[in-house]
């Protein structure tokens, strides 16, 4: 057990959570739970700290369980395009892992350097490339996880095709750790596209951008994924593409071409750096800073009154229309109360302050169907509300 710099104090919605345990394995990671349960305590799981603003308000928190010493890469077979990993692994580690044998995970983080493969797992939200990459719910083949009394679970395997057993891969991911401490994905991987593109168009209304993006969308040009997002008064449209070395100038300059002729553009530019297309996304939805962040499920048709209603109330906006999803952010003063209830109640609030975290589920409503399921199952895996207590669904 060690501390480090980074991990030595946590603070969940405000609060300080002064006890930080930094287990360096697994047989470890089980002494500190069965120890932490046995003495009536609840634990808060933490990977990088960079999702903590996500979550309903929750606790109480005694022991804050940081999980960044556990980051090996346990296995990795390029052959097989599998790897598997314990939690702790940084984005930018596994990145790093793969580009050597020319693989990669679609895995779009704010924080590469600091946010962990376990709490993008168990925070649950994919980014825009899962337009053309899929998330990583679809990627985690295995999943092994501990329970709040130290007993460890394994589901799944190392083979691409599982089909035996119970989907606890499912299960655990976007759970927030309400059904266990994760301490190990097997992941799939996949070939890395030799070359990429960013290409960045600016219009004058949401309506042109969004046309725009739209015709980008339902092309055959496949891009790997579309934002149109607000800049002052001006809204961009931008787009990755994906490709061998020899078609990506040809396939930059046909979406170039295509989006142009959908509506005008005032500029139109293309550059060699793929990242440089999903840093609208990034940072918008870096969390960390005390702002709102709020997430609206909406299929790409419906997108523009409502990116044209939230930029003039003031928030900053990034729509994704490969994911059908909208994102909007504005400084925590602004407050939540005038946004339309109908926007309101399918929200997923990513970041809010404590004090607009009160009485409110952050998820937002959940199914009547769903909620005695996941009651049943917290009871199952956690009767006694010891990790990670309340900040899931339904503050389980
Ligand atoms: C809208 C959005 C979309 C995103 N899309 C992507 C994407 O496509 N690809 C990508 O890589 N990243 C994406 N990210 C970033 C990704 O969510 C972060 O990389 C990751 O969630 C944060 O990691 P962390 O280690 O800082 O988590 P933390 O903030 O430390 O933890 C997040 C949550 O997970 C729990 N947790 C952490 N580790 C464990 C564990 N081992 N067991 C149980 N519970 C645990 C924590 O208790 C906490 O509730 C996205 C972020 C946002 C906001």
């Amino acid at each position: 057990m060690s501390s480090d710099g980074v991990a030595d104090s946590v603070t969940i919605d405000g609060v300080l959570v002064g006890d930080v345990r930094i287990p360096e394995s697994t047989a470890e990671l089980s002494d500190v739970l069965r120890e932490v349960t046995a003495d009536g305590l609840h634990s808060a799981i933490v990977g990088g700290g960079t999702r903590l603003a996500f979550g309903n308000l929750g606790g109480p928190f005694d022991v804050a369980i940081s999980m960044r010493k556990l980051n090996r890469v346990i296995a990795y077979e390029p052959d097989n395009m599998t790897m598997a990993v314990e939690p702790g692994c940084t984005i930018a580690q596994i990145h790093d892992v793969l580009a050597a044998e020319r693989q990669s995970m679609a895995l779009d983080a704010a924080r590469p350097e600091r946010s962990t493969i376990g709490g993008a797992y168990c925070a649950g939200m994919s980014g825009p490339r899962r337009l053309g990459g899929g998330s990583l719910k679809d990627w985690v083949i295995g999943v092994e996880v501990a329970g709040p009394d130290g007993t460890v679970a394994k589901a799944g395997g190392m083979v691409v095709k599982n089909v035996t057993g119970f989907d606890m891969m499912h299960l655990h991911y976007g759970a927030l750790g309400a059904f266990g401490v994760v301490t190990r994905l097997n992941l799939k991987v996949f070939p890395a596209a030799s070359a990429s593109r960013s290409i960045e168009l600016r219009y004058a209304s949401a309506a042109t951008a969004h046309s725009a993006a739209v015709a980008l969308l339902r092309s055959q040009l496949l891009p790997a994924s579309v934002l149109c997002w607000n800049d002052g008064d001006s809204w961009c449209v931008s787009v990755r593409c994906d490709a061998p070395e020899g078609a990506i100038d040809r396939l930059a300059n046909r979406m170039l071409g295509l989006a142009t002729d959908a509506a005008t553009a005032e500029t139109a530019v293309a550059v060699s750096d793929g990242s440089v297309a999903l840093q609208p996304f990034t940072s918008l939805v870096e969390l960390t800073s005390g702002d709102i962040i709020v997430r609206l499920p909406l299929v790409a048709s419906r997108q523009t009154p409502v990116i044209h209603e939230l930029a003039d109330a003031g928030w900053r906006v990034c729509a994704d229309l490969g994911s059908g999803l909208v994102y909007a952010r504005r400084p925590a003063g602004a407050g939540v109360e005038d946004m339309r209830p109908e926007l309101a109640g399918a929200a997923t609030w990513l970041a809010l302050p404590a004090s607009l975290k009160t009485g409110r589920d952050v998820f937002g409503p959940t199914p009547e169907a769903v909620g005695p399921i996941l009651q049943r199952l917290k009871n199952s895996f956690d009767p006694d509300r010891r990790i990670n207590s309340g900040r899931f669904v339904l503050g389980l």
